[in-house]
């Protein structure tokens, strides 16, 4: 079995490293024609590494809004990292700080700022699927947190009071008595109603994005991993394994694929955090009924939270996140950590077994922030990420943004942290035994609210 690449050991996603075989590439199918592999030298205006959504949207962007024809270097093909590999949720999301926190931390103007940030991206989100008729089979609206333990009704309830009073934004308490239909079994106590999030084919919705670029005159080299990166007279030089390319500017949209071998002024600015998702064979009309009745999307208030919705062929897609390295993340029993999660909320699904099983590299950032910033001390070079698992949207969103900055306008916005350098975890040695440490930690304060009347 090849050991899955992981970015605090691997300097890049080499060619051995297989397509993941996800539930969306079974339906997607194998991605529209790119440019091949680099070869030889070759000059570019700008060139993007990372074919994932910011990559691929920063490209359609840079040739669409800017008049520019970007060269984009994927180590694999588009979308093989995170774009093709999530959990499908398009929501008002960005990074992982709950509303409260982020108006303490940054005050009222920066939080609504951000805020709206985050409702432009999904906006903008429905108009380039529609507008570039793109098919990636969009399911209704509406997104559901839904409270886990008893004790967290009350938390959920002030959160949609807060949506309502200072970011003028519809949400709203469903109390559990109003569950059935939505939602079934026996973790939901109630649940936050977002009216406008949807869930979509990632994969899918990335194949379009990849051939509205190409057709704005955008250059996608799949199999070209940018294995070194030089820097001589303002000018960079993207080694790949069968050619250099020479560009004025450089777009890093690598998230949390990065290697901190990349470039040095990169290295320890995200935590690459692995998440894992399982798909379940189609359910009968009765577990449907004593499960998710309604075909939204929904995650838990749980620390360590669980993320979930019925697919349009009435499976279960189900993830989390339990694996710490590459090395560990193909183990069965995170697969049935999943497994045994997915029936403790839904009883009625016990003995159903697993049909697909991945998972992929969500970046967190010090902050548990997104950022899109000009690199300091490094010329005409920009870099985005730090979605904390968040990011169909708001990747998309930054890689417009992106483009802004690689055609020389300023990226404007109220939520100034987004476009700071993002600070280095400290101890680089000791990260994955601390995630470690936090996930234990999160366990027992989760098991702490179970126990609460
Ligand atoms: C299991 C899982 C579930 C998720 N669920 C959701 C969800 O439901 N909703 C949501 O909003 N977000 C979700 N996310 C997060 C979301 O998918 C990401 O935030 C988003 O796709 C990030 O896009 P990106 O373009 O920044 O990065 P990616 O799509 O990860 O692209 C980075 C690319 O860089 C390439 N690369 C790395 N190094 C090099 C190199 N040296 N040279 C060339 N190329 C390189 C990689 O091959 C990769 O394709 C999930 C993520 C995972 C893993």
């Amino acid at each position: 079995m090849t050991i899955l690449f992981d970015p605090l050991v691997h300097p890049f996603p080499d060619q051995a490293q297989p397509d993941p075989q996800t539930y969306w590439l079974a339906i997607a199918g194998t991605g529209p024609a790119d440019d091949g592999p680099v070869t030889g030298e070759m000059d570019a205006e700008v060139a993007i590494i990372g074919g994932g959504y910011a990559g691929l949207s920063c490209a359609l962007s840079l040739a669409r809004d800017h008049g520019i024809r970007a060269v984009v270097l994927e180590a694999r093909s588009s979308a093989w990292g995170c774009s093709g590999r999530n959990g499908s949720f398009a929501r008002i999301s960005g990074g992982r700080v709950p509303l409260a926190r982020l108006l303490e931390t940054y005050g009222e103007a920066s939080a609504r700022a951000y805020f709206d940030e985050m409702k432009q991206a999904l906006a903008n989100l429905k108009i380039l699927i529609a507008e570039g008729g793109i098919d990636c089979d969009v399911q209704p609206d509406g997104v559901y947190k839904v409270a886990a333990f008893r004790a967290h009704a009350e938390g959920l309830r002030r959160e949609a009071h807060l949506y309502n009073a200072t970011f003028d934004y519809p949400a709203r308490f469903v109390p559990p008595e109003a569950l059935p239909g939505v939602h079934g079994g026996a973790e939901a106590f109630g649940a936050l109603h977002l009216p406008d999030g949807f869930s979509l084919n990632p994969l899918k919705l990335a194949h379009g994005i990849h051939v509205l670029a190409r057709e704005q005159g955008a250059r996608i080299h799949a199999n070209s991993p940018v294995t070194a990166w030089q820097t001589i007279n303002g000018r960079h030089w993207l080694k790949t394994p069968s050619g250099t390319v020479r560009a004025r500017h450089v777009v890093v949209a690598t998230n949390g694929y990065t290697s901190p071998k990349l470039h040095a002024q990169l290295a320890g600015r995200v935590l690459p955090v692995h998440s894992q998702i399982i798909v379940t064979p189609p359910l009968s009309e009765a577990q449907i009924a004593a499960s998710l009745p309604s075909g939204n999307c929904m995650f838990d208030t749980r620390s360590l939270l669980f993320y979930y919705r019925r697919l349009p062929d009435n499976r279960i897609l189900f993830g989390g996140r339990s694996a710490i390295s590459g090395e560990d993340a193909q183990a069965p029993r995170h697969r049935r950590y999943l497994q045994d999660a997915l029936t403790r909320k839904f009883p009625a699904l016990a003995g159903t077994g697993v049909d697909y099983w991945w998972g992929g590299w969500v970046a967190v950032s010090r902050n548990s922030l997104p950022f899109c910033y000009a690199l300091p001390g490094v010329d005409n070079a920009y870099a985005a990420g730090g979605y904390a698992g968040s990011g169909v949207s708001f990747s998309i969103h930054l890689g417009t943004k992106l483009a802004l900055m690689a055609s020389g306008k300023p990226f404007k916005t109220g939520a100034s942290f987004l476009t700071r350098e993002p600070r280095r975890y400290p101890f680089p040695p000791l990260l994955r035994f601390g995630q470690w440490m936090a996930y234990r930690w999160l366990h027992a304060k989760d098991a702490r609210q179970a126990r609460k009347p």
